[in-house]
């Protein structure tokens, strides 16, 4: 029997945008996944600022814009914990949950590959979890040659393997915050409830990073 596969997707989500929404679910479809989990980070170690809007809104928004779908879930896993929060212990938590009878996936875009070098433990993460890497607009394809020197040609070869060729939506949580602090509209990068939730709290009204 084919063993479960759970889709896991980390981000700031400051906001949570149409680009997260539709690559993640497509490559949960190209994975075969039940489920596709988005969890919130705190702050991502590798960004140098915070996320402007808090924690609840930033999980709020996610909700909003995840509830329509029955195989989209969203945890707080990693706002709960003190920070900061590594990627591996969270891919342990949902092994732990699931008794070792799921195939864990976790997501990154193409933007974050050159990135994963830096993460805490990634040659673990490598081994224990099944790393899938999306394409994204304005960046070059995925491609983990480069990395064979320090992660090995067997852990490559998975990673190149493990590419998914996600339809290219040219939006970002930078854009969105810079268009809202200009007053600008955002509406088609977001999920009209994101939109709402967004006028409704001011969020992102000023430009203060
Ligand atoms: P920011 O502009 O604040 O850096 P972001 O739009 O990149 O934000 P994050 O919350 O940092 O969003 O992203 C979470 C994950 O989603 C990352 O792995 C990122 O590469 C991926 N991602 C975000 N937007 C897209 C997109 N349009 N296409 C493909 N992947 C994306």
């Amino acid at each position: 029997m084919m063993k479960r596969r759970i889709v896991l997707f980390g981000g700031t989500f400051d906001p949570i945008h149409l680009g997260h929404t539709t690559v993640a679910a497509d490559a949960a479809k190209h994975i075969g996944a039940e489920k596709l989990v988005f969890i919130v980070a705190k702050r991502s170690p590798l960004k140098g600022f915070p996320p402007e809007a808090s924690d609840d809104d930033r999980l709020e928004m996610i909700t909003l814009a995840t509830a329509g779908e029955k195989s989209f879930e969203v945890s707080d896993f990693e706002l709960q914990k003190p920070a900061p929060s590594y990627t591996l212990e969270t891919v342990q938590k949902f092994q732990k949950e699931y008794e070792g009878k799921a195939s864990i996936y976790w997501l990154v875009g193409a933007d974050g590959v050159d990135d994963l070098a830096y993460w805490h433990m990634i040659i673990e993460l490598i081994d224990v979890c099944n790393l899938t890497t999306m394409y994204r607009a304005g960046c070059e394809p995925p491609n983990f040659t480069k990395f064979e020197a320090i992660w090995g040609r067997r852990r490559v070869d998975t990673l190149n393997r493990n590419i998914v060729q996600t339809p290219l939506v040219d939006i970002s949580s930078t854009e969105i915050r810079k268009r809202l602090a200009e007053g600008r509209d955002v509406s088609k990068m977001l999920h009209p409830a994101v939109s709402g939730y967004i006028r409704q709290h001011g969020l992102y009204q000023s430009q203060e990073k």
